[in-house]
């Protein structure tokens, strides 16, 4: 018998309460929920750990009929199920690691209103003999997790989810939830214009994680800077990001031969014992779980003091995904990134010489930039964090390493508003790349042909290197003073708090550049 179903009604306090146990519901769960209830579709972009999950389960409680729940990853769905069976939850997950009897037994339950929750792929989801199975049952409504996985833009773009747009023609209705802890405002219009949510109340809440200490450091030793690192936590378990499975590898034997327990974990292993050190990771309190991003989706391990990067993210999305695995106990953590003009030559280099198509090459270049200009900042690493968001933050949050220690910085107003006026006369149609070839006074086939060596502001910035230049625009990114419009293919446009610089009432300080010699290729974006 269903714990819930004793006093008639179902009303989302009384679940929250009996079934989960929690005395409230936090930030915006309880609008959310009242929301899809009375029918509404919503979009829900809540950081990592603010609880997202209660914002679909509970509705589907209260509504009848099953709830149906889009997820990319089957691990991820058996955890869910197997939390919600223990609440006394009925719920089921139908994918290909059922065997054929557990898939009928299933199919069973969902067909005599047996069950609460049903998981699936996308790529299920979208089929016929799915539309089929589901056609004479109750849908309480249909979430989809991990929303973002839908765009390009986000860190995980899944093409399945493309196909998730029918839902609402082919199940008029019936509300529709989408959630994700990526929130930038490319992949935001994606999720509402890829799933046909243009209706949809969008639920956001700030994605700061105050406990989270940010540091970023310039990489000189790695190994011994992470030992440094990591010898501030004591009986602390945490997470040694590392980019390649031979790395993840020598970074784990290398702690351990440190004395520090330490277990690799990435997606080349042995499944068994990559579920081994997973689970050592979940219980045991004091061990150092050194992965690839195959790591971390769906873990939900409270207490995870500290997360490491030996190796640049690939995009800021992935970064705060991957730091924001620490700490979601609200207790003080630290997230600490090594990062070397290497990362940038690597990671320019994984994108040229992919197999994407030209757009997405563009598309991975502008989250590269995104991410170094985090890396590069003079200001508060959380500001820019936020920033990247859309989110506003006054900056100087006395946890991150340029709060606590203040880079060299230079008076780059002036620069400033060369680079601003650069952007603007040439139409805000342009990179970064161009943009500096106009600033430095760049004769070539392009600057030729649109006329830009007529310009006044050719060769404004002769006296500034072409390096600086990008730092300068990277900075600015940063500031939110200028934006990427990724639809037209990374050209720079100016934000309206562009205006205080022009008019001299902002001035801008920028890090100092970083000695020569090991600088990167400069890099032509558009
Ligand atoms: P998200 O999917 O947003 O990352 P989860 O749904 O996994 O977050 O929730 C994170 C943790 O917070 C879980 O352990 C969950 O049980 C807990 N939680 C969620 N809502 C509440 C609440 N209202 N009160 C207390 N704990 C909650
Ligand atoms: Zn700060």
């Amino acid at each position: 018998t269903r714990l819930f179903e004793t006093d008639g009604a179902r009303n989302p306090v009384d679940l929250l309460k009996r079934v989960y146990g929690y005395s409230a519901f936090r930030g915006q769960q309880q609008a959310v929920v009242e929301h899809v209830v009375a029918g509404g579709d919503a979009v829900v972009l809540f950081p990592t750990g603010a609880g997202k999950s209660l914002c679909f389960q509970i509705p589907a409680l209260c509504r009848r009929g099953v709830g149906i729940v889009v997820s990319p990853l089957i691990a991820l769905m058996r955890d869910q199920v197997q939390a919600l069976n223990g609440l006394g939850i009925r719920a089921a997950a139908l994918n290909s690691s059922l065997t054929r009897d557990e898939a009928i037994a299933v199919r069973r339950a969902l067909g005599s209103g047996g069950l609460d929750l049903l998981y699936v792929t996308p790529e299920r989801a979208v089929t016929p003999s799915f539309a089929e199975m589901v056609a004479d049952i109750d849908i309480a409504l249909f979430a989809i997790d991990e929303a973002h996985c839908v765009s390009q833009w986000g860190h995980d773009f899944r093409p399945e989810y493309r196909g998730l747009d029918c839902l609402s023609s082919h199940f008029p209705g019936v509300p529709r939830i989408a959630l994700t802890a990526t929130a930038d405002p490319h992949t935001r219009e994606d999720i509402v214009e890829r799933l046909a949510l243009n209706g949809a109340r969008v639920f956001t809440s700030s994605f700061d994680r105050p406990n989270i200490a940010y540091e970023i450091v310039e990489r000189d030793q790695p190994r011994q800077q992470l030992l440094r690192f990591l010898s501030r936590f004591k009986d602390a378990s945490g997470i040694v990001y590392c980019l390649s499975r031979a790395k993840v590898e020598d970074t784990a034997e290398w702690l351990n031969a440190q004395g520090i327990r330490a277990l690799p974990y990435h997606a080349g292993m042995d499944r068994a014992l990559r579920d081994a050190h997973q689970d050592a990771f979940l219980k045991e309190e004091n061990l150092c779980l050194v992965a690839t991003v195959a790591f971390g989706m769906g873990i939900d391990k409270p207490d995870v003091r500290y997360v490491a990067h030996l190796d640049l993210p690939g995009s800021v999305e992935a970064y705060y995904q991957e730091t924001g695995r620490a700490g979601r106990d609200g207790l003080p953590s630290e997230v600490w990134m090594a990062y070397g003009m290497a990362d940038v030559i690597q990671r320019r280099r994984m994108i040229d010489e992919g197999g994407s198509p030209e757009e997405v090459k563009r598309i991975e270049r502008a989250k590269l930039n995104a991410l170094l200009a985090i890396c590069e900042t003079a200001g508060c690493r959380r500001q820019a964090i936020l920033a990247h968001f859309g989110e506003a933050h006054p900056g100087r949050c006395g946890h991150c390493d340029t709060c606590l220690k203040p880079v060299e910085t230079w008076d780059g107003t002036e620069a400033a508003i060369k680079a601003l006026a650069a952007v603007y006369r040439t139409g805000e149609r342009f990179g970064a790349g161009h943009v500096v070839d106009v600033l430095i006074g760049t004769v070539n086939e392009k600057t030729e042909r649109f006329g830009h060596v007529d310009m006044p502001v050719f060769g404004a910035g002769k006296d500034l290197p072409a390096r600086t230049w990008q730092s300068v625009f990277r900075q600015l990114l940063a500031l939110g003073l200028i934006s990427v419009d990724h639809a037209a293919f990374g050209a720079l446009k100016l934000e309206p708090e562009a205006r205080a610089v022009f008019r001299r009432e902002r001035q801008l300080f920028f890090r100092k550049d970083r000695p020569t010699g090991k600088a990167p290729r400069g890099q032509k974006s558009s």
